[in-house]
């Protein structure tokens, strides 16, 4: 990891940083308006809306709801209940509309089984067709997130979820052929998460090597998949090995290759995130844009 990557990272990732924008006058309207492309609105029905306008240039979406680390299982059980709400809403979008979660949003912390049950309740809530893809925690919290996504696809629910692995991670190829053994949805990504030496890879090109060979792996297993990354080089050798395989980006990143994928066949997924938590996520998206 450069010294460069790891500041940025603590600075996009600082309530610090978060509290001097938000003090200075004006500073959270000017944050909002560079925010505003990554992040539709704080409320669902603007993911919605996002969700109708990339569904009409044939792209789908997966929407998220911000928030993560609860500590409170009553907190877990309202983000359950808003969660089972979207799952709702879905019934009135596109058939390729799903939504994201990241497990700690549901209790993960405080209570795995419990945390288990609540994604079990919204994945059973969908509507036919439609999966919850589970975020990719910090590499601390990766047993915890397996352990919850293999226990509901167990409970029959395998055609209804998504898990996510990231190819910096030296755990990931057996965590891989543990979720390619229960069928749910795999969608690949670099990693998002500064993480020790012994643990991960570093950024660069061992990690987007690992990228790849995983990649061949999905494709070899003929598994539901999907190649998340804006990285133009890593994606188009990949789309060229292995043909048209979906590929998703982030809402606001690299947008104007979307019409291009779309235009070559390739089915394109987009994650909406949508809520009042959006300050971190931006600057993350800024440092990320800086080659974080
Ligand atoms: C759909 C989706 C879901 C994800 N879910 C998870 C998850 O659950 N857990 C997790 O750890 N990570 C997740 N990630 C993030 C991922 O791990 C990476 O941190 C992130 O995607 C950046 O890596 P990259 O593959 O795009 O490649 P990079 O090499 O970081 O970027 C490729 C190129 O895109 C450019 N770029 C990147 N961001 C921006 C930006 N904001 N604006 C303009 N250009 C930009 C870079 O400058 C670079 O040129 C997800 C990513 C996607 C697309």
């Amino acid at each position: 990891m450069s010294i460069d990557r790891a500041i940025l990272f603590r600075l996009a990732t600082s309530d610090v940083v978060e509290q001097v924008v938000r003090a200075v006058p004006r500073g959270e309207e000017l944050a909002w308006r560079a925010a505003s492309r990554y992040v539709p609105g704080t409320a669902a029905a603007d993911a919605i809306r996002a969700a109708g306008e990339l569904h009409a240039r044939g792209v789908a979406a997966s929407i998220d709801q911000f928030g993560e680390l609860v500590d409170d299982t009553l907190v877990a059980q309202r983000v359950t209940d808003d969660y089972l709400r979207l799952a709702e809403d879905l019934a009135g979008l596109p058939q390729d509309a799903w939504l994201a979660v990241d497990l700690s949003h549901l209790g993960l912390d405080v209570d795995l089984s419990g945390c288990a049950d609540r994604l079990a309740a919204i994945a059973q809530a969908l509507p036919e067709g439609r999966r919850i893809q589970v975020g990719a925690e910090d590499d601390a919290r990766a047993d915890a997130v397996l352990k919850c996504v293999l226990d509901v696809a167990d409970r029959g629910m395998a055609d209804r979820l998504g898990a996510t692995v990231q190819a910096n991670l030296h755990r990931t190829p057996d965590d891989m052929e543990r979720l390619l053994e229960a069928g749910v949805h795999i969608r690949l990504v670099k990693g998002a998460y500064l993480e020790s030496p012994d643990r991960a890879l570093p950024y660069g090109e061992p990690t987007d090597i690992a990228f790849m060979r995983l990649a061949h792996r999905l494709a070899e297993a003929h598994a539901p998949f999907a190649l998340a990354t804006h990285d133009g080089v890593l994606r188009e050798a990949l789309l060229s090995a292995l043909g048209p395989v979906p590929v998703e980006q982030l809402l606001g990143v690299r947008p104007e290759i979307l019409n291009d994928l779309v235009a070559h066949g390739v089915p394109v997924r987009v994650y909406i995130p949508f809520g009042h938590n959006w300050f971190r996520y931006w600057m993350r998206r800024v440092a990320e844009s800086r080659g974080a």
